[in-house]
């Protein structure tokens, strides 16, 4: 039997919410759907896959809902890492599901689990120290700066639009589960992990875990399972083809191919790759290469099997 490969595939919103028209459970489960079917590809080209993915709207539609429920029928509120697990679960589901039914269809036997992942962080994070990341609805600042006293909340003025709550965005140390999704794929189960980045926890020191509202980087989370497993790939599957020099600039240059020396330069640079988008990526990547990573690759889905044919996408290599 040949050896396996590892890849760890990490999928962006774009594999869940095509645009704002397209939002439904059932329309997150048709874009779910189209991607699985690329991930599929490569578990019939004989790559073993753990998949991780985002969740920033599904959770935002969470809290909304548990914000109203509360205001109009009293109900409790959903706490933050509870929100992220509820999210892991329904898009595990979806991807799931999804996943199994193609497979399947290709006849090919393999199972597909969703592993709810707790991922470690330092309490110490300097992000604790500044939180950065909107969360939930928007409110007036009566009841923001109730929630900042009663509930000790972080609360920002949002560009005139109102205020909201923010969290702080620490890195990732520790899957929890890592042993947990490494036997998974020794044994050949396709893991759909760290969903959202993972529910953000920390160690009290006393071997026990807290779930904590912050929000981790679902590219930074993924990079972290990379190393962990030792992946002998590591996929960004994203809303673009290829990642691009002076991006949506006039002299914009795609790029087929670059190593980590130059990755760490153009990144450095700070003018080619946006904030909250491509520069996470970008980061996620040289650190995962650095842990002697063997090659990562940025591309849509639809364009996985073309990329991993060599014929496009944006190669990262050491
Ligand atoms: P995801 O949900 O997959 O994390 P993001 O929106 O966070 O998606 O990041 C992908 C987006 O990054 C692309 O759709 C593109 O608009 C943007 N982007 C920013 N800089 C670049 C770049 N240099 N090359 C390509 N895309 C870029
Ligand atoms: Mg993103």
């Amino acid at each position: 039997m040949a050896e396996k490969k590892v890849a760890v595939v990490a999928i962006g919103g774009n594999s869940l919410i095509k645009d704002a028209k397209h939002q439904t459970v059932e329309d997150q489960y048709q874009a779910a759907k189209e991607t699985t079917q690329h991930i599929a590809d490569m578990i019939e080209a004989g790559w073993e896959v753990a998949i991780g993915h985002g969740n920033g709207p599904q959770v935002g539609f969470i809290l909304r809902r548990s914000e109203i429920a509360a205001r109009v029928e009293g109900m409790h509120e959903v706490p933050l890492d509870v929100c992220g697990a509820d999210s892991q679960g329904a898009i595990g589901y979806a991807l799931q599901q999804t996943l199994q039914n193609e497979l399947f269809q290709r006849g090919i036997k393999k199972n597909v689990a969703t592993v709810i992942t707790q991922v470690l962080v330092d309490s110490a994070d300097p992000a604790f120290g500044k939180p950065s990341k909107p969360i939930g609805g928007f409110m007036d600042e009566a009841e923001a700066k109730r929630r900042e006293r009663e509930l000790g909340w972080s609360v920002v003025e949002d560009a005139g639009r109102g205020w909201r709550r923010v969290v702080a965005s620490p890195l990732p140390k520790e899957v929890v589960e890592l042993d947990t999704v490494t036997a998974l794929l020794n044994s050949g189960v396709v893991v759909i992990t760290v969903g959202g980045g993972g529910i953000p926890v920390v160690d009290d020191g006393q071997g026990n875990y807290h779930g904590i509202a912050a929000v981790i980087d679902k590219d930074f989370a993924s990079s972290q399972l990379a190393r962990s497993v030792n992946a002998d790939l590591f996929l960004i599957s994203t809303a673009v083809e290829k990642v691009a020099l002076n991006y949506g600039k006039p002299d914009q240059q795609w790029l087929d191919k670059i190593t980590l020396a130059e990755a760490k330069a153009l990144l450095a640079d700070g003018k080619h790759f946006a904030k909250g988008s491509m520069a996470p990526k970008i980061q996620a990547i040289i650190w995962y290469l650095e842990a002697g990573g063997k090659q990562a690759l940025i591309t849509n889905p639809e364009n996985i099997g073309r990329a991993l044919a060599g014929e496009t996408g944006t190669w990262i290599v050491p």
